[in-house]
């Protein structure tokens, strides 16, 4: 008699060729996890079930009538694209789960310059993408650090944002029209349109849902236009956070735009800038666009900050230098493994934010309580790289010594108790446990404290989208015991 997995992948080869169907039981390990257990990973310990198959699939119609399957059979489905994640989107909590990865959906169907729009299939990479516009003149003006790996699916699904999100927005404020999968295998199709007021925004129903709500396979983008001549750093050390804080509340809050804003604090910033920052918060803004509108950001930058007490400027090469070589590839990805392995030394980040009034201490006791309260940590810091006019993002980075524990412990006894600091004052705080890496599995036990009453819309769109259950088990909701 069949297992389970036999009977799923012989039921699943009706519906896509046996050739797109991977389901030895030795790959599929590395599709039990994302980049939340990389420290495990590393060393080649899996202990989350193993999914029984990951289908490659080609187009919507085998989205839908896999979906479809998945949901009258009530087998878990974690959908795929890049597989960036960090967050444990992509880690499987039930057996015999089925992976739909979209990264073989990878056309880039209309570059439509006239009305500033672009469509891709969910599988294309962005950097492919932003490399054929930029070579005609444009660009998404989406620009993750993980812009090399991630694909249009992905980043959506996320609700990613990009290191320019303070000119261009979010992917929330890019995305135009959709197409989306729902588990009963339903296709639908948000239009093309400038704005609508044809009742609620039904995009930002998908636009975040992590793979929990529906599968993603089409994209369309705004573009703009792409004048790199124009771009200019301006940066500075200060002598504390707080007034780094101060200066970008004042830039925003005057209404002005910069593409790019960073407030690092020393030990984040010490790895990039440690040849030139002194042990001072570096503060860093890009301005684009029009010349005229950037040079006139630029200026009001510089007005701005005059009127702060600043340690030092800092020389704009030093800064173009970092830039050039802050975006990740799979090369990075590699490097990193080698060091985790060879120094048992491993780092994360949590991102989350808050409004201006707030961010600071925010800031200040999540540092001073990991610090305290977590053993073996060798860099504990973090940079604001998102503003926003009433408030900004505080991205924690951190890194620590694995000591005395199974790679399988470690996130129970550094990444879990740090990650629980932060989104707890946080929380108490006022702010968002989520800036802009998703909630995944490892935050779920938050989400009805993050959304106080209105959980109750947000459990209506699972109950209602995926009665069966099917769709990333884990994620964004908690499982129920
Ligand atoms: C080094 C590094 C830097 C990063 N920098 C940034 C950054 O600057 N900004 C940022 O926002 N994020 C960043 N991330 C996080 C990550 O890249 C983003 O979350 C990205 O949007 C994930 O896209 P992906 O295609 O890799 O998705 P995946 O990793 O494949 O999936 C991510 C999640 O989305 C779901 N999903 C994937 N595809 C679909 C689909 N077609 N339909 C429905 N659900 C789907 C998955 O189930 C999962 O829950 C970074 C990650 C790394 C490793």
């Amino acid at each position: 008699m069949d297992t389970i997995k036999e009977r799923i992948v012989r039921e699943i080869a009706e519906i896509v060729s046996a050739d797109r169907i991977l389901s030895d039981e030795n790959e599929l390990k590395q599709y039990s996890v994302d980049r939340f257990r990389k420290y495990p990973d590393v060393f080649g310990v899996y202990t989350q079930p193993l999914p029984a198959a990951l289908v490659k699939v080609q187009n919507v119609d085998e989205v839908s009538q896999l979906l479809a399957y998945c949901n009258e059979n009530k087998v878990n489905v974690i959908p795929r694209t890049g597989g960036s994640s960090i967050e444990g989107g992509l880690e499987t909590v039930v057996p015999n789960t089925v992976v739909i990865d979209g990264s073989t959906m990878n056309k880039i169907i209309k570059i439509d310059t006239y009305n500033m729009q672009v469509t891709a299939e969910c599988g294309v990479v962005l950097e492919t993408l932003e490399n054929k516009l930029r070579e005609m003149g444009y660009t998404t003006g989406h620009s993750p650090q993980s812009k090399p790996l991630t694909q249009m699916g992905g980043l959506v699904a996320t609700r990613s944002t990009g290191q320019f999100s303070t000119l261009y927005g979010g992917i929330e404020d890019m995305v135009v029209g959709l197409e989306a999968v729902f588990p009963n295998g339903n296709v639908c199709r948000i239009k093309n349109v400038p704005r609508r007021a044809a009742g609620p925004d039904i995009r930002q129903i998908i636009i975040g849902n992590e793979g929990a709500l529906c599968y993603i396979t089409e994209v369309t983008v705004k573009i703009f236009k792409y004048m790199p001549e124009n771009n200019r750093f301006y940066s500075w050390l200060l002598d504390d956070m707080r007034t780094g804080f101060e200066i970008l509340r004042e830039v925003m809050a005057s209404g002005y735009k910069p593409s790019f804003t960073r407030l690092y604090d020393f030990e984040d910033g010490a790895y990039y800038f440690q040849h030139f920052c002194e042990s001072k918060p570096v503060l860093i803004f890009m301005v684009e666009g029009p010349k005229g509108v950037a040079e006139a950001t630029g200026m009001a930058i510089e007005e701005i900050v005059s009127k702060y007490h600043t340690y030092k400027e800092v020389d704009r090469k030093l800064i173009e230098e970092w830039y050039s070589k802050l975006n990740w590839n799979a090369s990075k990805v590699d490097e990193e493994r080698a060091e985790i392995k060879a120094t048992k030394n491993v780092g994360f980040t949590t991102e989350i934010s808050a409004n201006w009034s707030d961010i600071c201490d925010i800031y200040e006791v999540c540092v001073r309580r990991i610090k305290a309260e977590i053993p073996d940590i060798t860099l504990m810091g973090g940079h604001s790289s998102h503003s926003y006019i009433n408030g900004t993002n505080v991205y924690f980075m951190y890194y620590y010594d694995v000591v005395d524990c199974a790679p399988e412990e470690e996130i129970h006894k550094y990444h879990n108790p740090i990650n629980k600091i932060i989104v707890e004052e946080t929380l108490k705080h006022g702010g968002s446990m989520c800036h802009h890496h998703g909630v995944g599995k490892h935050r779920t036990q938050w989400v009805k404290e993050e959304y106080g009453t209105s959980y109750y819309m947000l459990k209506a769109l699972k109950d209602t989208f995926d009665p069966n259950g099917i769709m990333n088990a884990g994620t964004i909701f908690p499982v129920e015991k």
